[in-house]
């Protein structure tokens, strides 16, 4: 007889890395189902299991250091915990860096979920002869503690036993209130009394933690009260209270309440935590006085950055040169099965062509990726907004943007939401109008391409990573600029904290890598494909009939009388001019010549003036443009591809590919990037200045650029 199963949801919360995606999969396998949260761009990560009675539904919520909704991520744990969506919390907690994890579980606490926390990587906690003494612990946070490890997979079933008993209440233990100071607790309290008024209110949030949030000007929390008929209560009262605790504390509310909760933390974990020889060096230590060293930091970092474009380059021009190859074929194959007309040049000239020329950088993007995520992994990413952070501070900026500025090295959206961890406004305005200045993976194709084309193969690594230095220093210097001028302000005081080291497992790392992939490769079939064919058209219409009738009869004029041979070859050569004518007349062609005032100094022509107006849809189509344009000046589609057209091209040299490769560097980023920025800025001069300001950067360093490249190349 088969036995009806009960249903629980089970979230499991935690730091990012904390081993959340590894817990799961220990518990439920890897048949993770894996979508997205209603609004967002962040994963959800679903799964079941049957354990006992019970038929458990295990969600991963996005990792956060945080419960603050400064981050989408943020948001969708709060949400999430806060909406009591979830039976039981279990709440990731990284043995090897409790302090960190400890901040985020006293948030947790807070919220008064049931929740129990898996002491997670206690395989390396025993290993480094650290003692925990959870049990001790457990009673300070009032929350159960089950060791496990996720690795080994040890410890998931105590674990989850825990978590059904809790549930059913089977075994319980005495909640801990966590307390601030007195003199915030006082207010706390008054205003949580405030907020009890509303029953309604208080069934759905706790009011202590409404309290609390209030404290800490949290935008959502003040919003949604503002609506509810308790504000009535609250708008006149809650003004004074908070003054009046100002005053006391001489000091700003939030920061007080950061305090208070770290000041909890570490006693917590001096009380309970036995770490061997104090004093000693460990193995983190070590690698770290090298990696983050007052000498050494600044060139290491240089150097893996280096090492991480030499291998996107080099390794990814093999697998490139298949696809590439391939898509040759297609070309010559449905040149030669479609009849002329239409039909056959949309699929060679627009889809081909066009969508092929993008496909074919996805060995690069895949490398530059797994890079990437690989030291985000390892815990260097950490060490590298350290060692920055040193330079930084002399900018006037504050370490904690490098993270915003490396994320957009895959793309400026994140890149953009996570300047929300900035708190201070001129901060983040300054450095939000810099994250264009990354090379976002989007411009990669266009600097592979061209640096392919134009610059001997040993150099090129060298170059591409020359080019993301140079996006990094126009980034650097313009938040010089602006932190001196208009965004002026002090930056926060705020601790960087190291990680271990840990070698990341490979799968872990590819799962990283492919997610950060997959975005590409979707647009590639999407909105790349939808652009090149709306590129076609605009390079095909209008027709110019006369123009054609015109060439045409002189054509037929002058091989009147001709032989055969040099008559087909007169309307070959016909045949190629009235292309080009006919490209140029098209509505691709007028846009192209319009920009030609602007663009001629730095050494662009129509041709390139049309590929970078389509590009402000997203920079890739730059890539597919130029392969469709140049496909159809053709007559007959000779393997080789886009690189032998340009080196072919008269337009083009290497110093026009530089001053080209800066400007792709530079100019305004994609539609959707711009829209985020406006979002997230909220204000439409923030947004017209920052077109500006990039645009004009664009243009002055491509003109340098290609003015002092003449003068060598
Ligand atoms: P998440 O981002 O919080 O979901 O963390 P992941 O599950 O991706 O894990 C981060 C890293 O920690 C991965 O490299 C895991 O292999 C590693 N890891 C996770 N759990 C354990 C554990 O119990 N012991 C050890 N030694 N490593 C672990
Ligand atoms: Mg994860």
């Amino acid at each position: 007889m088969v036995k009806k199963l009960k249903s629980m949801t089970i979230a499991l919360a935690g730091n990012p890395n904390s081993g959340k995606t590894s817990l799961f999969n220990a518990i439920a396998g890897t048949h993770l189902k894996v979508g997205n949260w209603a609004g967002v761009t962040v994963e959800r990560y679903e799964g079941y299991v049957n354990y006992k009675d019970y038929r458990i539904k295990l969600v991963d919520l996005p990792g956060t250091y945080s419960l603050n909704a400064y981050s989408p991520e943020e948001t969708v744990a709060r949400d999430f915990i806060a909406g009591k969506q979830a039976d039981i919390i279990i709440n990731v907690v990284d043995g090897t860096n409790l302090e960190r994890n400890l901040y985020l579980t006293h948030q947790l606490m807070e919220l008064e979920p049931e929740m129990v926390i898996a002491l997670n990587m206690y395989d390396e906690v025993q290993k480094s002869g650290i003692t925990i003494d959870f049990k001790y612990l457990q009673k300070l946070l009032g929350c159960h503690i089950v060791p496990v490890s996720a690795a080994t997979k040890s410890g998931i079933d105590s674990l989850l036993d825990h978590a059904v008993r809790v549930y059913e209440k089977k075994i319980s233990i005495a909640k801990n209130k966590i307390f601030y100071s007195e003199v915030v607790e006082e207010a706390i309290s008054k205003v949580k009394a405030l907020i009890e008024t509303d029953t309604a209110l208080t069934a759905a949030y706790g009011a202590r933690w409404l309290a609390v949030k209030l404290f800490e000007n949290d935008e959502a929390v003040y919003k949604m009260l503002r609506e509810k008929p308790v504000w009535m209560r609250l708008d006149g009262k809650l003004g004074p209270i908070l003054a009046g605790l100002e005053t006391a504390i001489q000091g700003k509310i939030p920061e007080r309440i950061l305090e208070d909760r770290y000041a909890f933390v570490r006693g917590a974990i001096k009380e309970t935590v036995k770490a061997p020889n104090e004093g000693k060096v460990t193995m983190t230590d070590r690698i770290d006085s090298v990696l983050i060293g007052k000498y050494t930091g600044l060139p290491i970092f240089l150097l893996i950055m280096w090492l991480i474009f030499q291998v996107t380059f080099t390794l990814g021009k093999v697998p490139m040169g298949w696809i590439a190859a391939f898509f040759n074929f297609a070309g010559a194959q449905a040149s030669v099965l479609l009849p002329a007309g239409n039909i056959r040049s949309i699929v060679v000239d627009a889809i081909i062509a066009g969508v092929g020329g993008v496909v074919v950088f996805i060995p690069n993007i895949l490398l530059l990726f797994l890079g990437l995520s690989f030291l985000e992994a390892t815990g260097y990413m950490a060490r590298a907004a350290f060692v920055v952070d040193k330079v930084f501070h002399k900018i006037g900026l504050h370490g904690k943007s490098f993270i915003p500025m490396v994320t957009g090295f895959g793309c400026s959206v994140p890149a953009f939401m996570a300047c929300r961890t900035l708190k201070s406004r001129s901060d983040r305005l300054a450095t939000m109008m810099v994250i264009p200045f990354m090379s976002c993976g989007a411009k990669l194709p266009v600097y592979i391409l061209l640096i392919g084309a134009f610059f001997p193969v040993q150099m090129a690594g060298n170059i591409l990573f020359g080019v993301y230095l140079f996006g990094i220093l126009v980034a650097i210097l313009s938040a010089k600029l602006f932190k001196s001028t208009i965004f002026r302000g002090q930056s926060e005081p705020f601790v960087m904290e190291l990680p271990v080291y840990r070698m990341p497992s490979i799968q872990s790392v590819l799962m990283q890598m492919w997610l950060k992939a997959w975005m590409y490769i979707k647009k590639a079939g999407t909105t790349i494909l939808a652009a090149s064919l709306i590129i076609w058209f605009a390079a095909n219409y209008p027709v110019n009939k006369a123009l054609e009738n015109t060439m045409n009869a002189d054509a037929v004029l002058q091989s009147a009388g001709k032989s055969p041979v040099e008559k087909s070859v007169i309307m070959e050569k016909y045949k190629n001019e009235y292309a080009a004518a006919r490209l140029e007349h098209s509505f691709a062609g007028m846009i192209g010549k319009g920009f030609e005032p602007v663009l001629k100094p730095l050494g662009f022509d129509w041709r390139i003036n049309t590929a970078l107006v389509s590009g402000l849809a997203a920079k890739e189509i730059v890539v597919s443009t130029m392969g469709t344009i140049y496909s159809m000046g053709q007559i007959g589609h000779e393997t080789g591809g886009l690189v032998n057209r340009l080196r072919q091209d008269k337009a083009y040299n290497p110093a026009v590919a530089l001053s080209l490769i800066i400007f792709v560097l530079l100019y305004v980023p994609c539609l959707a990037a711009t829209a985020v920025f406006h979002k997230e800025a909220g204000e439409l001069r923030m947004t017209i200045f920052y077109i500006a300001y990039a645009m004009a950067t664009a243009w002055v360093m491509a003109f340098m650029v290609y003015r002092v490249a003449l003068l060598f190349l």
